[in-house]
């Protein structure tokens, strides 16, 4: 069985696949698959954007597709990056430029009230017209300075107090049990796997 992932992010249907093989599907990438398509990201929120981009592609191809849309949320801000988190600064900035602003943005601003999360939607569309989502969160605090040299994005301001260390610092495995993506992924591994009325693997 095929699905669409409607991403060009070839590090995210890696690990798309890692956790939907399981099922017997293969993950294949919007441009693998053939299609090339303008998305629209006008959604206000992680669901919505996810949701918006799995239909857009869904319509368009006729086949099984997931999106998902991720952020972080800083709470003293407002909830800023959030879903602009990308787009936050410019596309083009570099994270170091994009991580060092933040940290200056909460200069003052305490410990406890330092807090974030990143948040992942995974959204999955049917030909039918059937929709699963699943959203998850992974909780955090902004750091002072960026440590660790992993992952990606907002990694290094990331600290993760039930590892006591910055996300940056994890290793992929760690990162992947505990993260927005990984838990999100999972979940939605197992709306499909109910939807599909497959067993489930003990
Ligand atoms: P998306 O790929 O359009 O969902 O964009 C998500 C953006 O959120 C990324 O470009 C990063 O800026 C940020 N982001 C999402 N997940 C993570 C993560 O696990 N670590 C660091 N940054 C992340």
């Amino acid at each position: 069985m095929r699905f669409i992932f409607a991403t060009g992010n070839q590090g995210k249907l890696r690990e798309v696949n890692a956790i939907l093989g399981e099922l017997g599907i293969e993950v294949v990438s919007m441009k693998d698959a053939g299609y090339d398509v303008p998305i629209d990201e006008t959604g206000t929120t992680f669901a919505e954007n996810s949701l918006i981009k799995a239909r857009t592609v869904c319509r368009a191809s006729g086949e099984v597709t997931m999106a998902d849309d991720s952020g972080l949320v800083i709470d003293a801000l407002g909830g800023e990056p959030g879903i602009y988190s990308a787009r936050y600064m410019g596309e083009d900035t570099s994270y170091h430029i994009k991580n060092n602003n933040l940290i200056e943005r909460l200069e003052g601003v305490p410990d406890e009230k330092r807090t974030a999360r990143f948040v992942c939607a995974i959204a999955c569309v049917f030909p039918d017209g059937k929709e699963l989502l699943s959203e998850e969160t992974f909780e955090g605090r902004i750091g002072y300075e960026e440590k660790g040299a992993n992952g990606f994005g907002y990694d290094p301001i990331f600290f993760v107090p039930e590892k006591g260390c910055y996300s940056a610092e994890l290793a992929p495995e760690e990162k992947n049990a505990i993260s927005h993506r990984g838990k999100a992924l999972r979940a939605m591994r197992e709306k499909i796997r109910t939807e599909l009325e497959m067993e489930s693997v003990i």
